[in-house]
């Protein structure tokens, strides 16, 4: 096929593909699935073999956000059932990114809900940086606060922090449907204040809230001009009590043509699996692993996912080995344009511009509300036909593929790591 073709070689190049060939893929069949992943797991192993990096989220604060992102169930209005709680001290959460750490996490994701931290949550932060490595030096930490003010970015590279995660989510054009309380350039404003002040830009989308091929091809450009080193892909949690409850748009198959999308347009960026991977993927999360070259390991903020020890087995299954904390995770050439980037103050790849960005993580949740507050869901025409033609979505409810997080951080339960 000589797309693949195409995009194979100029992924083993690192070079990115056009905005057509982009599209093209989306628009490819199930017969030409597994040709499609084949074709990305050679851009995926080129440039991290085998390696599957692992990540592991310790929510610090969950619920009761004032923001209304329609996909996330600890907005403003939710009506899902999370849990809900405030600050873990540092001994909490130090306790809780040991339990992923020790499953094999080389990245933890400090992560609180809210529209930006204030100073003293920056200390509260910086203090819980500090329990997490003086217990392991050599972990990397990723902090997801939300919308940073001016120097809050400073304070937490000084302070130790490797990254910062704030997601794009979807495209510039779809964004007011999905938040009407901050702004797609308010979420670009807060990854560049990050970049600039040395931390490695963590931005990533959303996949599944109705938005079109040109929207995530839209989002997934504006990454790579962004300069994230690395692209989370998650897939929408419809969370009961969120205004996308019933919003099941994808199947096993889209997501996997998203990720290879994503994976052409980034050839040489970590892409990571990240929310819905088990409520979408299902039984063709190994396939997943042949494009992207990271996941999270166990539970998501707000949802649970499999058993730590199944993410194991996969990889294991899979012929895939977890990347050890000594592994450089981007190819040598992409760190070094990473690490001028940062020098210099300044985002983008070598091959690209500032763009946008920002957001929390995979919050993993999305509430219906009757909140008159609250924005009105998406709008069921911004639903591609064609996505909805493919994934025959349902419109209902599928309470038994999510199952909220009942246990680790917050809870007298042990993590799941
Ligand atoms: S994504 Fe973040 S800012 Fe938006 S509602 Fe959820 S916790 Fe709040």
């Amino acid at each position: 096929m000589d797309l693949l073709d195409t995009l194979t070689a100029k992924g083993l190049r690192g070079e990115v593909p056009t905005r057509e060939e982009a599209l093209a893929v989306l628009a490819t069949t199930d017969d030409e699935l597994l040709d499609v992943v084949a074709a990305a797991g050679k851009v995926r192993r080129r440039w991290f073999g085998r390696r599957v990096k692992l990540n592991y989220l310790v929510n610090l604060k969950s619920g009761l956000c004032p923001e209304d992102c329609s996909y996330c169930s600890q907005r403003l209005g939710s009506k899902a059932e999370i849990l809900k709680y405030t600050w873990l001290k540092p001994d909490q959460a130090a306790d809780a990114a040991r339990a992923g750490v020790a499953g094999g996490a080389k990245r933890v994701c400090l992560v609180a809900s809210g529209r930006g931290p204030t100073d003293r949550d920056i200390d509260r932060v910086t203090d819980t940086m500090a329990a997490i490595k003086d217990a392991d030096p050599e972990v990397e930490i990723c902090v997801c606060l939300g919308l940073l003010s001016d120097n809050q970015a400073e304070r937490l590279k000084a302070a130790g922090a490797d990254a910062y995660n704030h997601n794009l989510n979807t495209s510039e054009g779809t964004y007011g449907t999905i938040t009407k309380t901050h702004t797609y350039a308010d979420r670009v404003d807060t990854v560049q204040k990050a970049h600039g002040a040395g931390l490695s830009a963590c931005s990533g989308l959303i996949a599944g809230m109705g938005e079109s091929d040109e929207d995530l091809v839209d989002v997934v450009f504006a990454l790579r001009d962004l300069g994230s080193d690395s692209v989370p892909v998650n897939f929408l949690i419809p969370f009961e009590g969120t205004p996308l409850a019933k919003e099941w748009n994808l199947t096993p198959q889209r997501c996997l043509r998203i990720l290879a999308m994503v994976r052409f347009v980034n050839p040489d960026t970590e892409v990571r699996i990240a929310g819905g991977r088990e409520v979408h993927l299902r039984s063709m999360q190994p396939l997943g692993l042949h494009i992207a070259n990271s996941i999270f390991l166990g539970d998501y903020l707000t949802s649970e996912g499999q058993a730590g020890q199944t993410d194991l087995d996969m990889i294991k299954d899979a012929g895939f080995e977890v990347e050890g904390a000594g592994e450089a995770t981007l190819p040598r050439h992409r760190a070094d344009v990473a690490e001028a980037d940062r020098a210099g103050g300044g985002c983008g790849t070598a091959a690209s511009a500032c763009g946008s960005g920002g957001g929390c993580g995979p919050c993993g949740g999305h509430a219906h509300t009757s909140d008159a507050s609250a924005p009105e869901a998406v709008p069921s025409e911004a639903v591609s036909p064609a996505a909805v033609a493919e994934s025959g979505a349902e419109d209902e409810l599928r309470s038994d593929l999510v199952k909220v997080r009942r246990r680790g951080a917050g809870t007298e339960l042990a993590p799941n790591a």
